[in-house]
């Protein structure tokens, strides 16, 4: 059974004597800065010169400094730029400017599981992760809950950095729901796998497979796009709620028994080991090193990828149909192609 923390296993007090800097102000470093300041923490946020945040960060009443300039008073530095940008960040603006006995705090354990940041032995490495996207994470800190968090320790040089781990949970409000105790190691491999195999890589080709093969046996995209992805979110909402029984038990029989019998036609045992063969790669370094080259040279593997996922047939057919949906706030504007 997993270790769990909650409000009255951690100390407000030590994060709110502490300065911090939250470099990056997107997703994630909006909902920590604005929430870690309504908790009476001292904040500044560090960005790039020109970022576009930078009035964001401002108009809601926070500090805003260079990085380096952000990073220099710091006793505690939050990392919450993109994961393939935190590596040249941390040796140009960051490890130069570093208090020597500074902590830093990762939502992500990649750079550090991957070893492209290796900070020296006085620094605590810790990661406090909300699993959830830093808009409900604001929300809920706002409502008086919390989204719950993974809490990890790397590097405990000042031997309080656990009770500093827990200290930042609580300020964020994640300790109201709960701490999950885990390690930089398993929150990494466990994420990058979640992602590729299940929640974005498989759910995506799973979805235009049956548009494939829907459309291909000569029905209608309209129809095809209902029946294999705009229902998937009646499903996974059931899910979410209740498991894969709930859902089970609130479809239809006809629905439920094609369940058991095609979905391991489908599904076969030679997923599995696509998938054993997917975790050996995030084991071994292997994806991370194809990503991270990949982006040092510009990514352009990655922006083909993109390129060849907008371009399938479903996209279109959804664009159209959405905007018969009075019910979907589309933001289709915001990220389809040529957008900024
Ligand atoms: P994001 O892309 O939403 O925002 C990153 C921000 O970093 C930008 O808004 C910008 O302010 C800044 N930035 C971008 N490039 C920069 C550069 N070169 N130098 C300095 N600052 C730069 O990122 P995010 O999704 O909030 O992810 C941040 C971290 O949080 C990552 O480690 C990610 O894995 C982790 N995380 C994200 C989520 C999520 O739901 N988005 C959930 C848990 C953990
Ligand atoms: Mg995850
Ligand atoms: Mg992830
Ligand atoms: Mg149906
Ligand atoms: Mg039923």
């Amino acid at each position: 059974m997993a270790e769990l923390f909650y409000d009255d296993d951690a100390d407000l007090s030590l994060i709110q004597s502490k300065k911090v800097a939250v470099v990056g102000y997107g997703s994630q470093g909006h909902a920590h800065a604005l929430s870690l300041r309504d908790s009476g923490v001292d904040v500044t946020v560090g960005l790039r010169e020109g970022s576009s945040s930078r009035a964001k960060a401002e108009e809601q009443g926070l500090a805003v400094a260079s990085v380096a300039d952000a990073v220099k008073g710091a006793d505690l530095v939050v990392i919450l730029a993109p994961d393939q940008v935190q590596r040249t960040l941390y040796a140009e603006d960051i490890a130069p400017n570093l208090k020597s006995d500074a902590t830093l705090l990762f939502a992500h354990g990649f750079n550090i599981r991957f070893g492209y940041i290796k900070p020296e032995a006085g620094h605590d490495v810790v990661m406090v992760a909300p699993k959830g996207p830093g808009h409900l994470v604001r929300r809920e800190y706002e409502a008086g809950r919390g989204v719950p968090v993974i809490v990890a320790v790397e590097q405990d040089a000042s031997g309080q950095a656990w009770d500093v781990a827990l200290s930042y949970a609580k300020a964020i409000g994640g300790l109201r729901a709960a701490g999950i105790k885990t390690t930089f190691t398993e929150e990494t491999e466990t994420d990058l796998f979640g992602e590729q195999t299940v929640l974005c890589g498989g759910v995506s080709q799973l979805i235009q497979y049956g548009f494939e093969t829907l459309t291909e046996a000569g029905y209608q995209p309209e129809v095809a796009y209902f029946e294999v992805l705009h229902e998937l979110k009646l499903i996974v909402d059931l899910i979410y709620e209740g498991g894969i029984a709930k859902q089970r038990w609130s479809v239809s029989d006809t629905a439920e028994y094609g369940d058991y019998v095609s979905g391991p036609r489908v599904i076969t045992p030679q997923v599995k080991e696509n998938m054993k063969a997917v975790l050996g790669d995030i084991q071994s370094g292997a994806f991370a090193e194809r990503f991270i080259n990949d982006q040092d040279a510009g990514g352009p593997e990655f922006k083909e990828l993109r390129a060849k996922g907008e371009a399938h047939p479903i996209e279109a057919t959804g664009r159209e149909l959405r905007k018969l949906f009075a019910w979907v706030e589309t933001t289709d504007a915001d990220y389809t192609e040529g957008s900024a």
